[in-house]
């Protein structure tokens, strides 16, 4: 059993640092302008070039999203942003259009091609194709079970395969959906979903349009359309088994938060695997801490021959018990304190947990003391404040605590 490389979303150049700093084997950006996400989410090149740099010092690889289906007036910006992301150093382009691969393979012949799920690539001709047209690895369709990827694995053993195992579920074959264009003017296909597949509607009778029933499926909401997210970290050894190269983790839009902890937690997970595969148990705090990022609640999704696209979730707004509360600017070594970038609202006295890339650890915030030393009753978010901590903490180690 080959090792997996674990491919961490990283929004932006904070959030590529988190990554590194809780083990990433390599992160996927979005570039502005052409990627498959919203501006939230895309880094310009200059960072680009510090996140480059900063995970090669590592062995970390990068690899860009310019995963846009272009239109005719894309392509003179794709022109001039092609070369220039290699120059920045990427270790691959995730792209989808055909138009794109063409004009990558004539402008950097020798950066390597990713094919995004965009593509939705689902069978083991559709791999040769695109093998044929030069692409390296394929990130396969969602809506593949597990026995599917294991064909295309032992039918194109060549081909390097990716695909995701943690992260929201999409009810449309991935992002090829008009509901959130239709509703809000803000298009899945050009990666800016407002997911309105997962808010609550309501049934107007014409004669008393002010007076709505709700849809109901329970006591509580309507829900018809709202995927619960998928996670696969209890079924890892049949992962592997299937023959994947890359585990994808699904989430440029979510916090660094959400980045500290999916990326420490599957790196245990896979670290334990590898050291023993025979005996690879999920472990209890794994799954809590799983929980402790927002969800929809966990659904295995399209991985075993049961497809789960039926499980949708009672959570209309995604569940979460725990909130960041800042991360970690400075260790002062001297007076044993960390200095603490707010993120949140913090009152003394609360209970503040601090994650460090192996363990987590209680943090005692009775006294707040802001960076000139004047003590506070609160911090809001900008704020920085001391913390005490007897041991040094890395820098960007995030603290969260539970929702209020
Ligand atoms: S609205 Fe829902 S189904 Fe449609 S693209 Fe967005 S997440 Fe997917």
């Amino acid at each position: 059993m080959e090792k997996p490389e674990l491919l961490i979303p990283a929004g932006n150049l904070e959030k590529l640092r988190t990554a590194l700093l809780y083990g990433a084997d390599a992160v996927y950006v979005g570039i502005a302008g052409l990627s498959l996400r919203s501006p939230s989410a895309e880094m310009s090149l200059a960072d680009l070039a510090i996140g480059v740099s900063e995970a090669h010092a590592r062995k970390v690889k990068v690899y860009a999203a310019i995963n846009t289906f272009a239109r005719n007036a894309d392509l003179k910006q794709a022109r001039l942003l092609i070369p220039a992301l290699a120059d920045a150093g990427v270790d691959a382009l995730i792209v989808s259009d055909p138009g794109m691969i063409r004009l990558i393979r004539t402008l950097t012949p020798n950066l390597p091609l990713h094919l995004s799920t965009q593509a939705n690539t689902t069978n083991a001709e559709a791999v040769l194709f695109w093998r044929d047209h030069g692409v390296r690895r394929i990130i396969l369709a969602r809506e593949l079970n597990l026995n599917e990827v294991g064909e295309i694995a032992v039918a194109v053993p060549e081909m390097e395969l990716e695909i995701f195992v943690h992260g929201a579920m999409c009810m449309a074959y991935s992002g090829r959906c008009y509901l959130s264009a239709f509703r809000n003017r803000r298009s899945a296909n050009e990666g800016d979903c407002s997911q309105p597949c997962r808010w609550e509607y309501l049934l107007h009778e014409a004669t008393r349009p002010d007076d709505p029933l709700i849809l109901q499926e329970d006591e509580r909401y309507s829900y018809l359309l709202s995927s619960r997210d998928l996670c696969l970290i209890e079924y890892l050894p049949e992962v592997l088994a299937s023959g994947v190269a890359s585990l994808k983790i699904e989430g440029r839009m979510k916090s660094a938060y959400y980045v500290a902890v999916v990326t420490r937690t599957y790196r245990q997970a896979l670290d334990a695997l590898m050291q023993q595969k025979e005996k690879y148990k999920c472990r209890r705090e794994w799954i809590d801490e799983l929980t402790k990022i927002s969800n929809r609640g966990y659904t295995t999704g399209f991985a075993f021959s049961e497809e789960k696209i039926n499980e949708t979730s009672s959570e209309i707004k995604y569940i979460q018990t725990h909130e960041p509360v800042g991360t970690v600017l400075q260790y002062d070594s001297v007076n044993k304190r960390i200095l603490i970038g707010v993120r949140n609202h913090l009152t003394a006295g609360d209970e503040v947990e601090l994650l460090f890339p192996d363990d987590t650890i209680k943090i005692d915030t009775r006294t707040l003391v802001d960076a000139n030393g004047e003590p506070l009753k609160e911090a809001n978010n900008d704020n920085q404040i001391y913390l005490p901590l007897e041991r040094e903490a890395p820098i960007g180690a995030v603290l969260r605590q539970k929702v209020k």
